[in-house]
């Protein structure tokens, strides 16, 4: 059996049709940029996530930049992130002058360590904003970040790249994702779970000012058109990814039902083949909607090896926290210092989450880690 990590074109056959529709609409109507699908998706996507705006722009880290740039980070600002994410979340800091503050995260929720956030902003008067991201899918704790915010005085940017979709409960009422914080932003680089073919991304906002302000940053900073007051960015949703998007985002809810029920079904076959003390399994939280499944196991490179060679493809999130990382050597950080993510580094290995997973191909994936564990580590 061959089951790869991801099987984009797969998707695509199933919804072939009404792509190829919609990006043929937009090629005969002609306006490639800033095109009316662009105003739709903007609008669905508002909708859908019960949030007043929503602004397309070119990619997921292109949201976070512009939402820190809208926010007034600038050179010497201090904004906590996670070490234990995707790049793009303290790229964007860095890339406005700003400085990163790395800070572990939870083992169990590989979310922020909002215990540690609360020691740094005792301490540290300079925090301008919080990054906090959904990883893997499964909400922040939003109830406490925002009441970090309002204590301290400090801006949150929801980083939901990896989270469209899920719910996350604040102030006692239940809310998606990245509608939360001061701004959330949204990833469509086509592994996400609402992926375009290409890249893009979105900023959303119920702040009448912010949403002015990343609307004039996408478009080099004029307004209107050809006066400038600030220096902004060429940062756009392409008319054809909205169209792709917008006959996408009718599925969403469907496949991430799909996502949650394979995510159970894998903790179940777990649970039943009696590795317990050998796999640490995600938790099935109410609104997590696993844009990965990802578990921890000693040996971990070499089960991958051993995945390979019987046909499942696997990835590691993430193999290098960012506080180690070559381009960060500047900020002082040492091997040692934020423990849980560099542990988390060595252990974790993210398994197929396809909506599409069949129930056989699990107990094939779950099986060839038990025979693993029982046959081949043990020769
Ligand atoms: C994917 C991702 C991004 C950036 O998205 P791009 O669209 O690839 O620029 C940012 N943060 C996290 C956590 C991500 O997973």
């Amino acid at each position: 059996m061959q089951i790869p990590m991801l099987d984009l074109s797969g998707q695509y056959q199933h919804i072939k049709y009404e792509i190829d529709e919609a990006i043929r609409e937009v090629l005969d109507q002609g306006t490639y940029i800033m095109g009316p699908e662009l105003k739709e998706f903007e609008d669905n996507i508002a909708d859908f996530l019960g949030v007043k705006y929503a602004i397309g722009v070119a990619s997921g880290s292109d949201a976070l930049l512009l939402s820190l740039h809208a926010l007034g980070i600038g050179p010497g600002d201090k904004v906590i992130v996670p070490t234990f994410t995707f790049f793009a979340t303290a790229g964007a800091v860095s890339r406005l002058g700003g400085i990163p503050v790395f800070v572990d995260i939870d083992s169990y929720s590989y979310n922020l360590n909002l215990d540690q956030v609360e020691t740094i902003l005792q301490k540290n008067k300079n925090v301008k904003a919080i990054v906090p991201v959904h990883l893997f899918g499964l909400p922040c704790d939003m109830n406490r970040i925002m009441a970090l915010s309002e204590k301290y005085g400090v801006f949150i940017v929801e980083d939901a790249c990896q989270a469209i979709n899920a719910d996350a409960i604040c102030k006692e009422r239940v809310s998606k994702t990245g509608t939360i914080g001061h701004t959330g932003c949204f990833s469509f680089f086509p592994s996400k779970n609402l992926g375009a073919y290409g890249d893009g991304g979105m900023v959303v906002t119920n702040d009448d000012n912010l949403a002015q302000q990343i609307r004039i940053l996408r478009a080099h900073g004029s307004n209107p058109k050809y006066y400038h007051k600030i220096v902004g960015y060429n940062s756009r949703l392409d008319t054809i990814q909205a169209a792709v998007l917008n006959v996408k985002l009718k599925y969403l809810d469907d496949w991430t039902q799909k996502r949650v029920a394979v995510a159970s079904q894998y903790n179940c076959e777990f649970k039943s083949c009696g590795l317990a003390d050998k796999i640490v399994c995600p938790q099935i939280q109410k609104g997590h909607v696993f844009h990965q499944y990802v578990i921890q196991v000693d040996a971990r490179d070499d089960l991958a090896v051993y995945m390979k060679e019987k046909g499942i493809g696997t990835s590691v999130y993430y193999p290098l926290p960012l506080h180690l990382q070559e381009c960060f050597t500047g900020l002082g950080f040492q091997e040692g210092d934020l423990p849980v993510s560099e542990a988390a580094c060595h252990r974790v290995l993210a398994l197929p989450i396809d909506p599409e997973l069949t129930e056989e191909q699990i107990k094939y994936i779950v099986g060839t880690i038990q025979d693993f564990f029982e046959r081949v580590q043990k020769k």
